[in-house]
């Protein structure tokens, strides 16, 4: 087992994880603690050099920070990559080291889930290191993110409707895009609270399933942006929201809670010159990394407290709005100067 320092500024750590035995190659950066320990997934894809995944943990590290600040759970920002195939290359001896490396990290970066990492491979991890979130609630952890980042999201909707002059989201026609595990909840969610909700996910199968039990209407996918609707609510993937899309978009607002949904930052400013709302994403779509966060809580995991903890994203979406209005900047840069303050009022003590 060796760790190695990778010198970068403006990370707090970035640690070169190897261990030979299991062919473990993985990298952990811990971006800034200044508001509490590093959290953020563990994700495992094969990248092509070390570079390539170096980029991958430094820009999602950073990220973490933005989002735990802003959701003021008492968390920094971190997250780990191992480069490797997901098909071929895990193993427990795999997921094992990487546990005793985290536990070398002396609790400065707690992992979770992320892509391509599960539950069973967090259990080996979880068997060398406490620094594990969002491992199964019989075993005392939180679960499956996805039902409170859907509640979180729904909270956040309210904020949305509220920007553009509505009172409520009863009558509001929202078009989600991607009804997985959390689009599909959102949707029954929202259909609960009055809105009308059309759906379109590349999964036709489910979009059949999705209308028949709830009633939704349904768009082929290809043809939703043609789709008149208040809310446009992206919960597939990231990048949609770029210079092809956005003159197409026929909706007052977009908020969902697909991670990285502009495909650059200036996109935000296209949205903004249209009249169009957007909710930054990690802002609407930080119930799941609040749901984890209170597992590091004094009391360890309480549902109660999580709800709670999730019902300020309603708060911190109306915020972002207003320091966007004020300040004539988008909501994606007004967000930033949200984090960031909170960050500098954590440094300031
Ligand atoms: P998921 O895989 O369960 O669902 C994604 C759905 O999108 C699938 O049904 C898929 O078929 C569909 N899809 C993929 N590409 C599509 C396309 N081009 N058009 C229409 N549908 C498409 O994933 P999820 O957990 O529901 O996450 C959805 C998004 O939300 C992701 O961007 C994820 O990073 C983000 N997110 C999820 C959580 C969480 O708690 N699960 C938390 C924060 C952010």
């Amino acid at each position: 087992m060796e760790i190695t320092d990778i010198q970068v500024d403006g990370y707090e750590r970035v640690a070169r994880c190897r261990d030979e035995e299991s062919g473990l190659h993985a990298l952990i950066a811990v971006h800034d603690t200044t508001l509490g320990p590093a959290l953020g997934g563990m994700r495992m894809w094969p990248y092509t050099s070390e570079d390539e995944a170096l980029f991958d943990v430094l820009r999602l590290s950073k990220g973490m920070t933005y989002k735990s600040a802003v959701a003021e759970t008492g968390l920094g920002g971190g997250k780990s990559v191992i480069i490797g195939d997901p098909r071929k290359d895990k193993s427990p001896a795999l997921f094992r080291a990487m546990g005793r490396f985290l536990e070398a990290l002396d609790g400065k970066y707690i992992t979770a889930e992320d892509m391509n990492i599960g539950i069973s491979d967090l259990e080996y991890v979880r068997e060398e290191s406490r620094w594990v979130t969002g491992l199964s609630v019989e075993k005392g952890s939180s679960g499956n993110p996805s039902p409170y980042t859907a509640h979180g999201c729904l909270i956040g909707l309210r904020a949305v409707v509220e920007e553009y002059g509505e009172e409520s989201l009863e009558g509001q026609h929202v078009l989600i895009q991607g009804v997985g595990a959390v689009g599909g909840r959102l949707a029954i969610l929202l259909k609960e609270a009055g809105a009308r909700v059309t759906i379109c996910d590349i999964n036709e199968q489910r979009v059949e399933e999705m209308c028949d039990e709830h009633g939704f209407e349904s768009v082929p996918e290809l043809e939703h942006l043609a789709v008149e609707s208040d809310i446009y609510c992206p919960c597939a993937r990231g990048a949609g929201l770029n210079d092809e899309t956005i003159p197409r978009l026929r909706s007052k607002a977009v908020a969902g809670c697909a991670n990285n949904q502009l495909l650059e930052p200036r996109h935000a400013v296209d949205l903004m010159n249209r009249g169009i709302v957007y909710a930054p994403d990690y802002v609407i779509n930080a119930g799941g990394i609040i749901n984890v966060g209170v597992e590091m809580t004094e009391g360890g995991y309480d549902e109660a407290v999580a709800l709670e903890w999730i019902g300020r994203i309603y708060g911190n979406l109306k915020r972002v709005f207003e320091i966007s209005r004020e300040e004539g900047i988008p909501t994606n840069k007004a967000a930033l100067q949200l984090a960031q303050a909170r960050i500098d009022a954590g440094r300031a003590g």
